[in-house]
């Protein structure tokens, strides 16, 4: 089988790993210009920073087996920060027993090590795609068209993006019309010295935040203080089109607000604004297929959110198709 997929996340390269293994031809087109998709780094003028994806736990069998892989690799490996929770009445300390995992020397190179040996498309963005004689042809957002004929098609774009590839699946284009993707606003900050917190990464329950991590206490990071800042759902929603400057200016505010600093001096800050973080809710479906016009919509927003469930939302998808195959 010729599969085309759109979008080189975990899902899509998920997906396309195991239909190659399964001795299929895959080709994976890719807006951006590498893989990865939410589960990436930025790198800025020597500084490093996972401003989507900050961890991930693994929980199910598949997923273990390939976080067990990626740890024997050097890809992953565990974090294990000291947490806060914050809210009205101060810090506290957060004892749990998740086990937290980490791509090394950053969350990109998940992506990067599941992209291995297959053909990805990169600054391939898919703005159209249709079915003429059972097979696929895809056409680029300039409206050329992409070379090749598929006999299936993958779609691991958000819902709100999804549903354009869909006109010819009604029923999944009505299911997935109900799904919606917050936003989230991330900002990348690099201090002249390490913030004075005993504290490497806070839950945050109230005000503006949601999240802030101490990057460089992941492990494989460089040493210079780095941290990642995540507004909150409603604040980010409410903010979404805010410049990225006073967004990182008000955050880091809020922090300094809450850890009780009062001096701090940074030497690169930004923001980056995710207008389709995570899915609320997710759905529990694993994977969508329309099976008359062998198309799969898949990813995290897919199979209860995060990580391990865009891995295995692209897993199951792959699994369909070998099926049928
Ligand atoms: C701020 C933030 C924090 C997060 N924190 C965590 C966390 O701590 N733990 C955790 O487990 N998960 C976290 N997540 C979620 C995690 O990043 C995702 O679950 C996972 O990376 C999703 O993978 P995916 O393949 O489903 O989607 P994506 O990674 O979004 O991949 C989809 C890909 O499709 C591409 N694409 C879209 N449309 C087109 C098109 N038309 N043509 C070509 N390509 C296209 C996109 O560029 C993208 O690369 C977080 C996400 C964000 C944004």
């Amino acid at each position: 089988m010729r599969v085309a997929i759109i979008g080189a996340g975990l899902s899509g390269l998920a997906c396309a790993q195991t239909l190659t293994q399964g001795g299929h031809q895959v080709s994976v087109f890719e807006k951006a210009r590498g893989p990865g998709g939410r589960a990436s780094r930025r790198r800025q003028n020597g500084f490093e920073f996972d401003h989507g994806a900050q961890y991930f736990t693994a929980r199910g069998a598949d997923f273990q087996s390939r976080v067990d892989r990626w740890a024997a690799a050097g890809v992953a490996a565990p974090w294990t920060p000291r947490i806060g929770v914050a809210d009205e009445r101060g810090v506290r300390d957060k004892h749990d027993h998740t086990r937290r995992w980490v791509g090394t020397p950053g969350m990109s190179t998940l992506g990067r090590d599941l992209a291995a040996g297959l053909t990805i498309h990169n600054q391939a963005r898919i703005g159209r795609a249709h079915r003429s004689a059972d097979e696929w042809v895809l056409h680029d957002d300039t409206g050329a068209t992409r070379q090749g004929r598929y006999d299936a098609l993958v779609i691991t774009a958000p819902p709100e993006q999804a549903v354009a590839f869909l006109d010819h699946a009604p029923q999944l284009q009505a299911r997935i019309s109900r799904v919606a993707m917050n936003p989230c606003w991330a900002v990348m900050a690099s201090f002249e010295t390490p913030l004075c917190t005993d504290h490497d990464a806070l839950f945050v329950n109230t005000g503006h935040l949601s999240w802030a991590a101490r990057n460089n206490s992941k492990p494989g990071r460089p040493e210079t203080e780095c941290w990642v800042l995540h507004g909150s759902r409603d604040w980010s929603r409410a903010h979404l089109e805010a410049e990225p400057d006073w967004v990182a200016d008000t955050l880091l505010r809020e922090l300094a607000q809450r850890l009780e600093i009062e001096r701090y001096a940074t030497t690169w800050l930004a923001a980056h604004r995710w207008r389709f973080a995570l899915a609320d809710p997710a759905l529990e479906a694993g994977y969508l297929v329309d099976p008359a016009s062998r198309t799969l919509v898949c990813g995290d927003w897919c199979n209860g959110s995060r990580i391990e469930g865009a891995y295995g939302s692209g897993l199951s998808a792959a699994r369909w198709l070998i099926d049928i195959g």
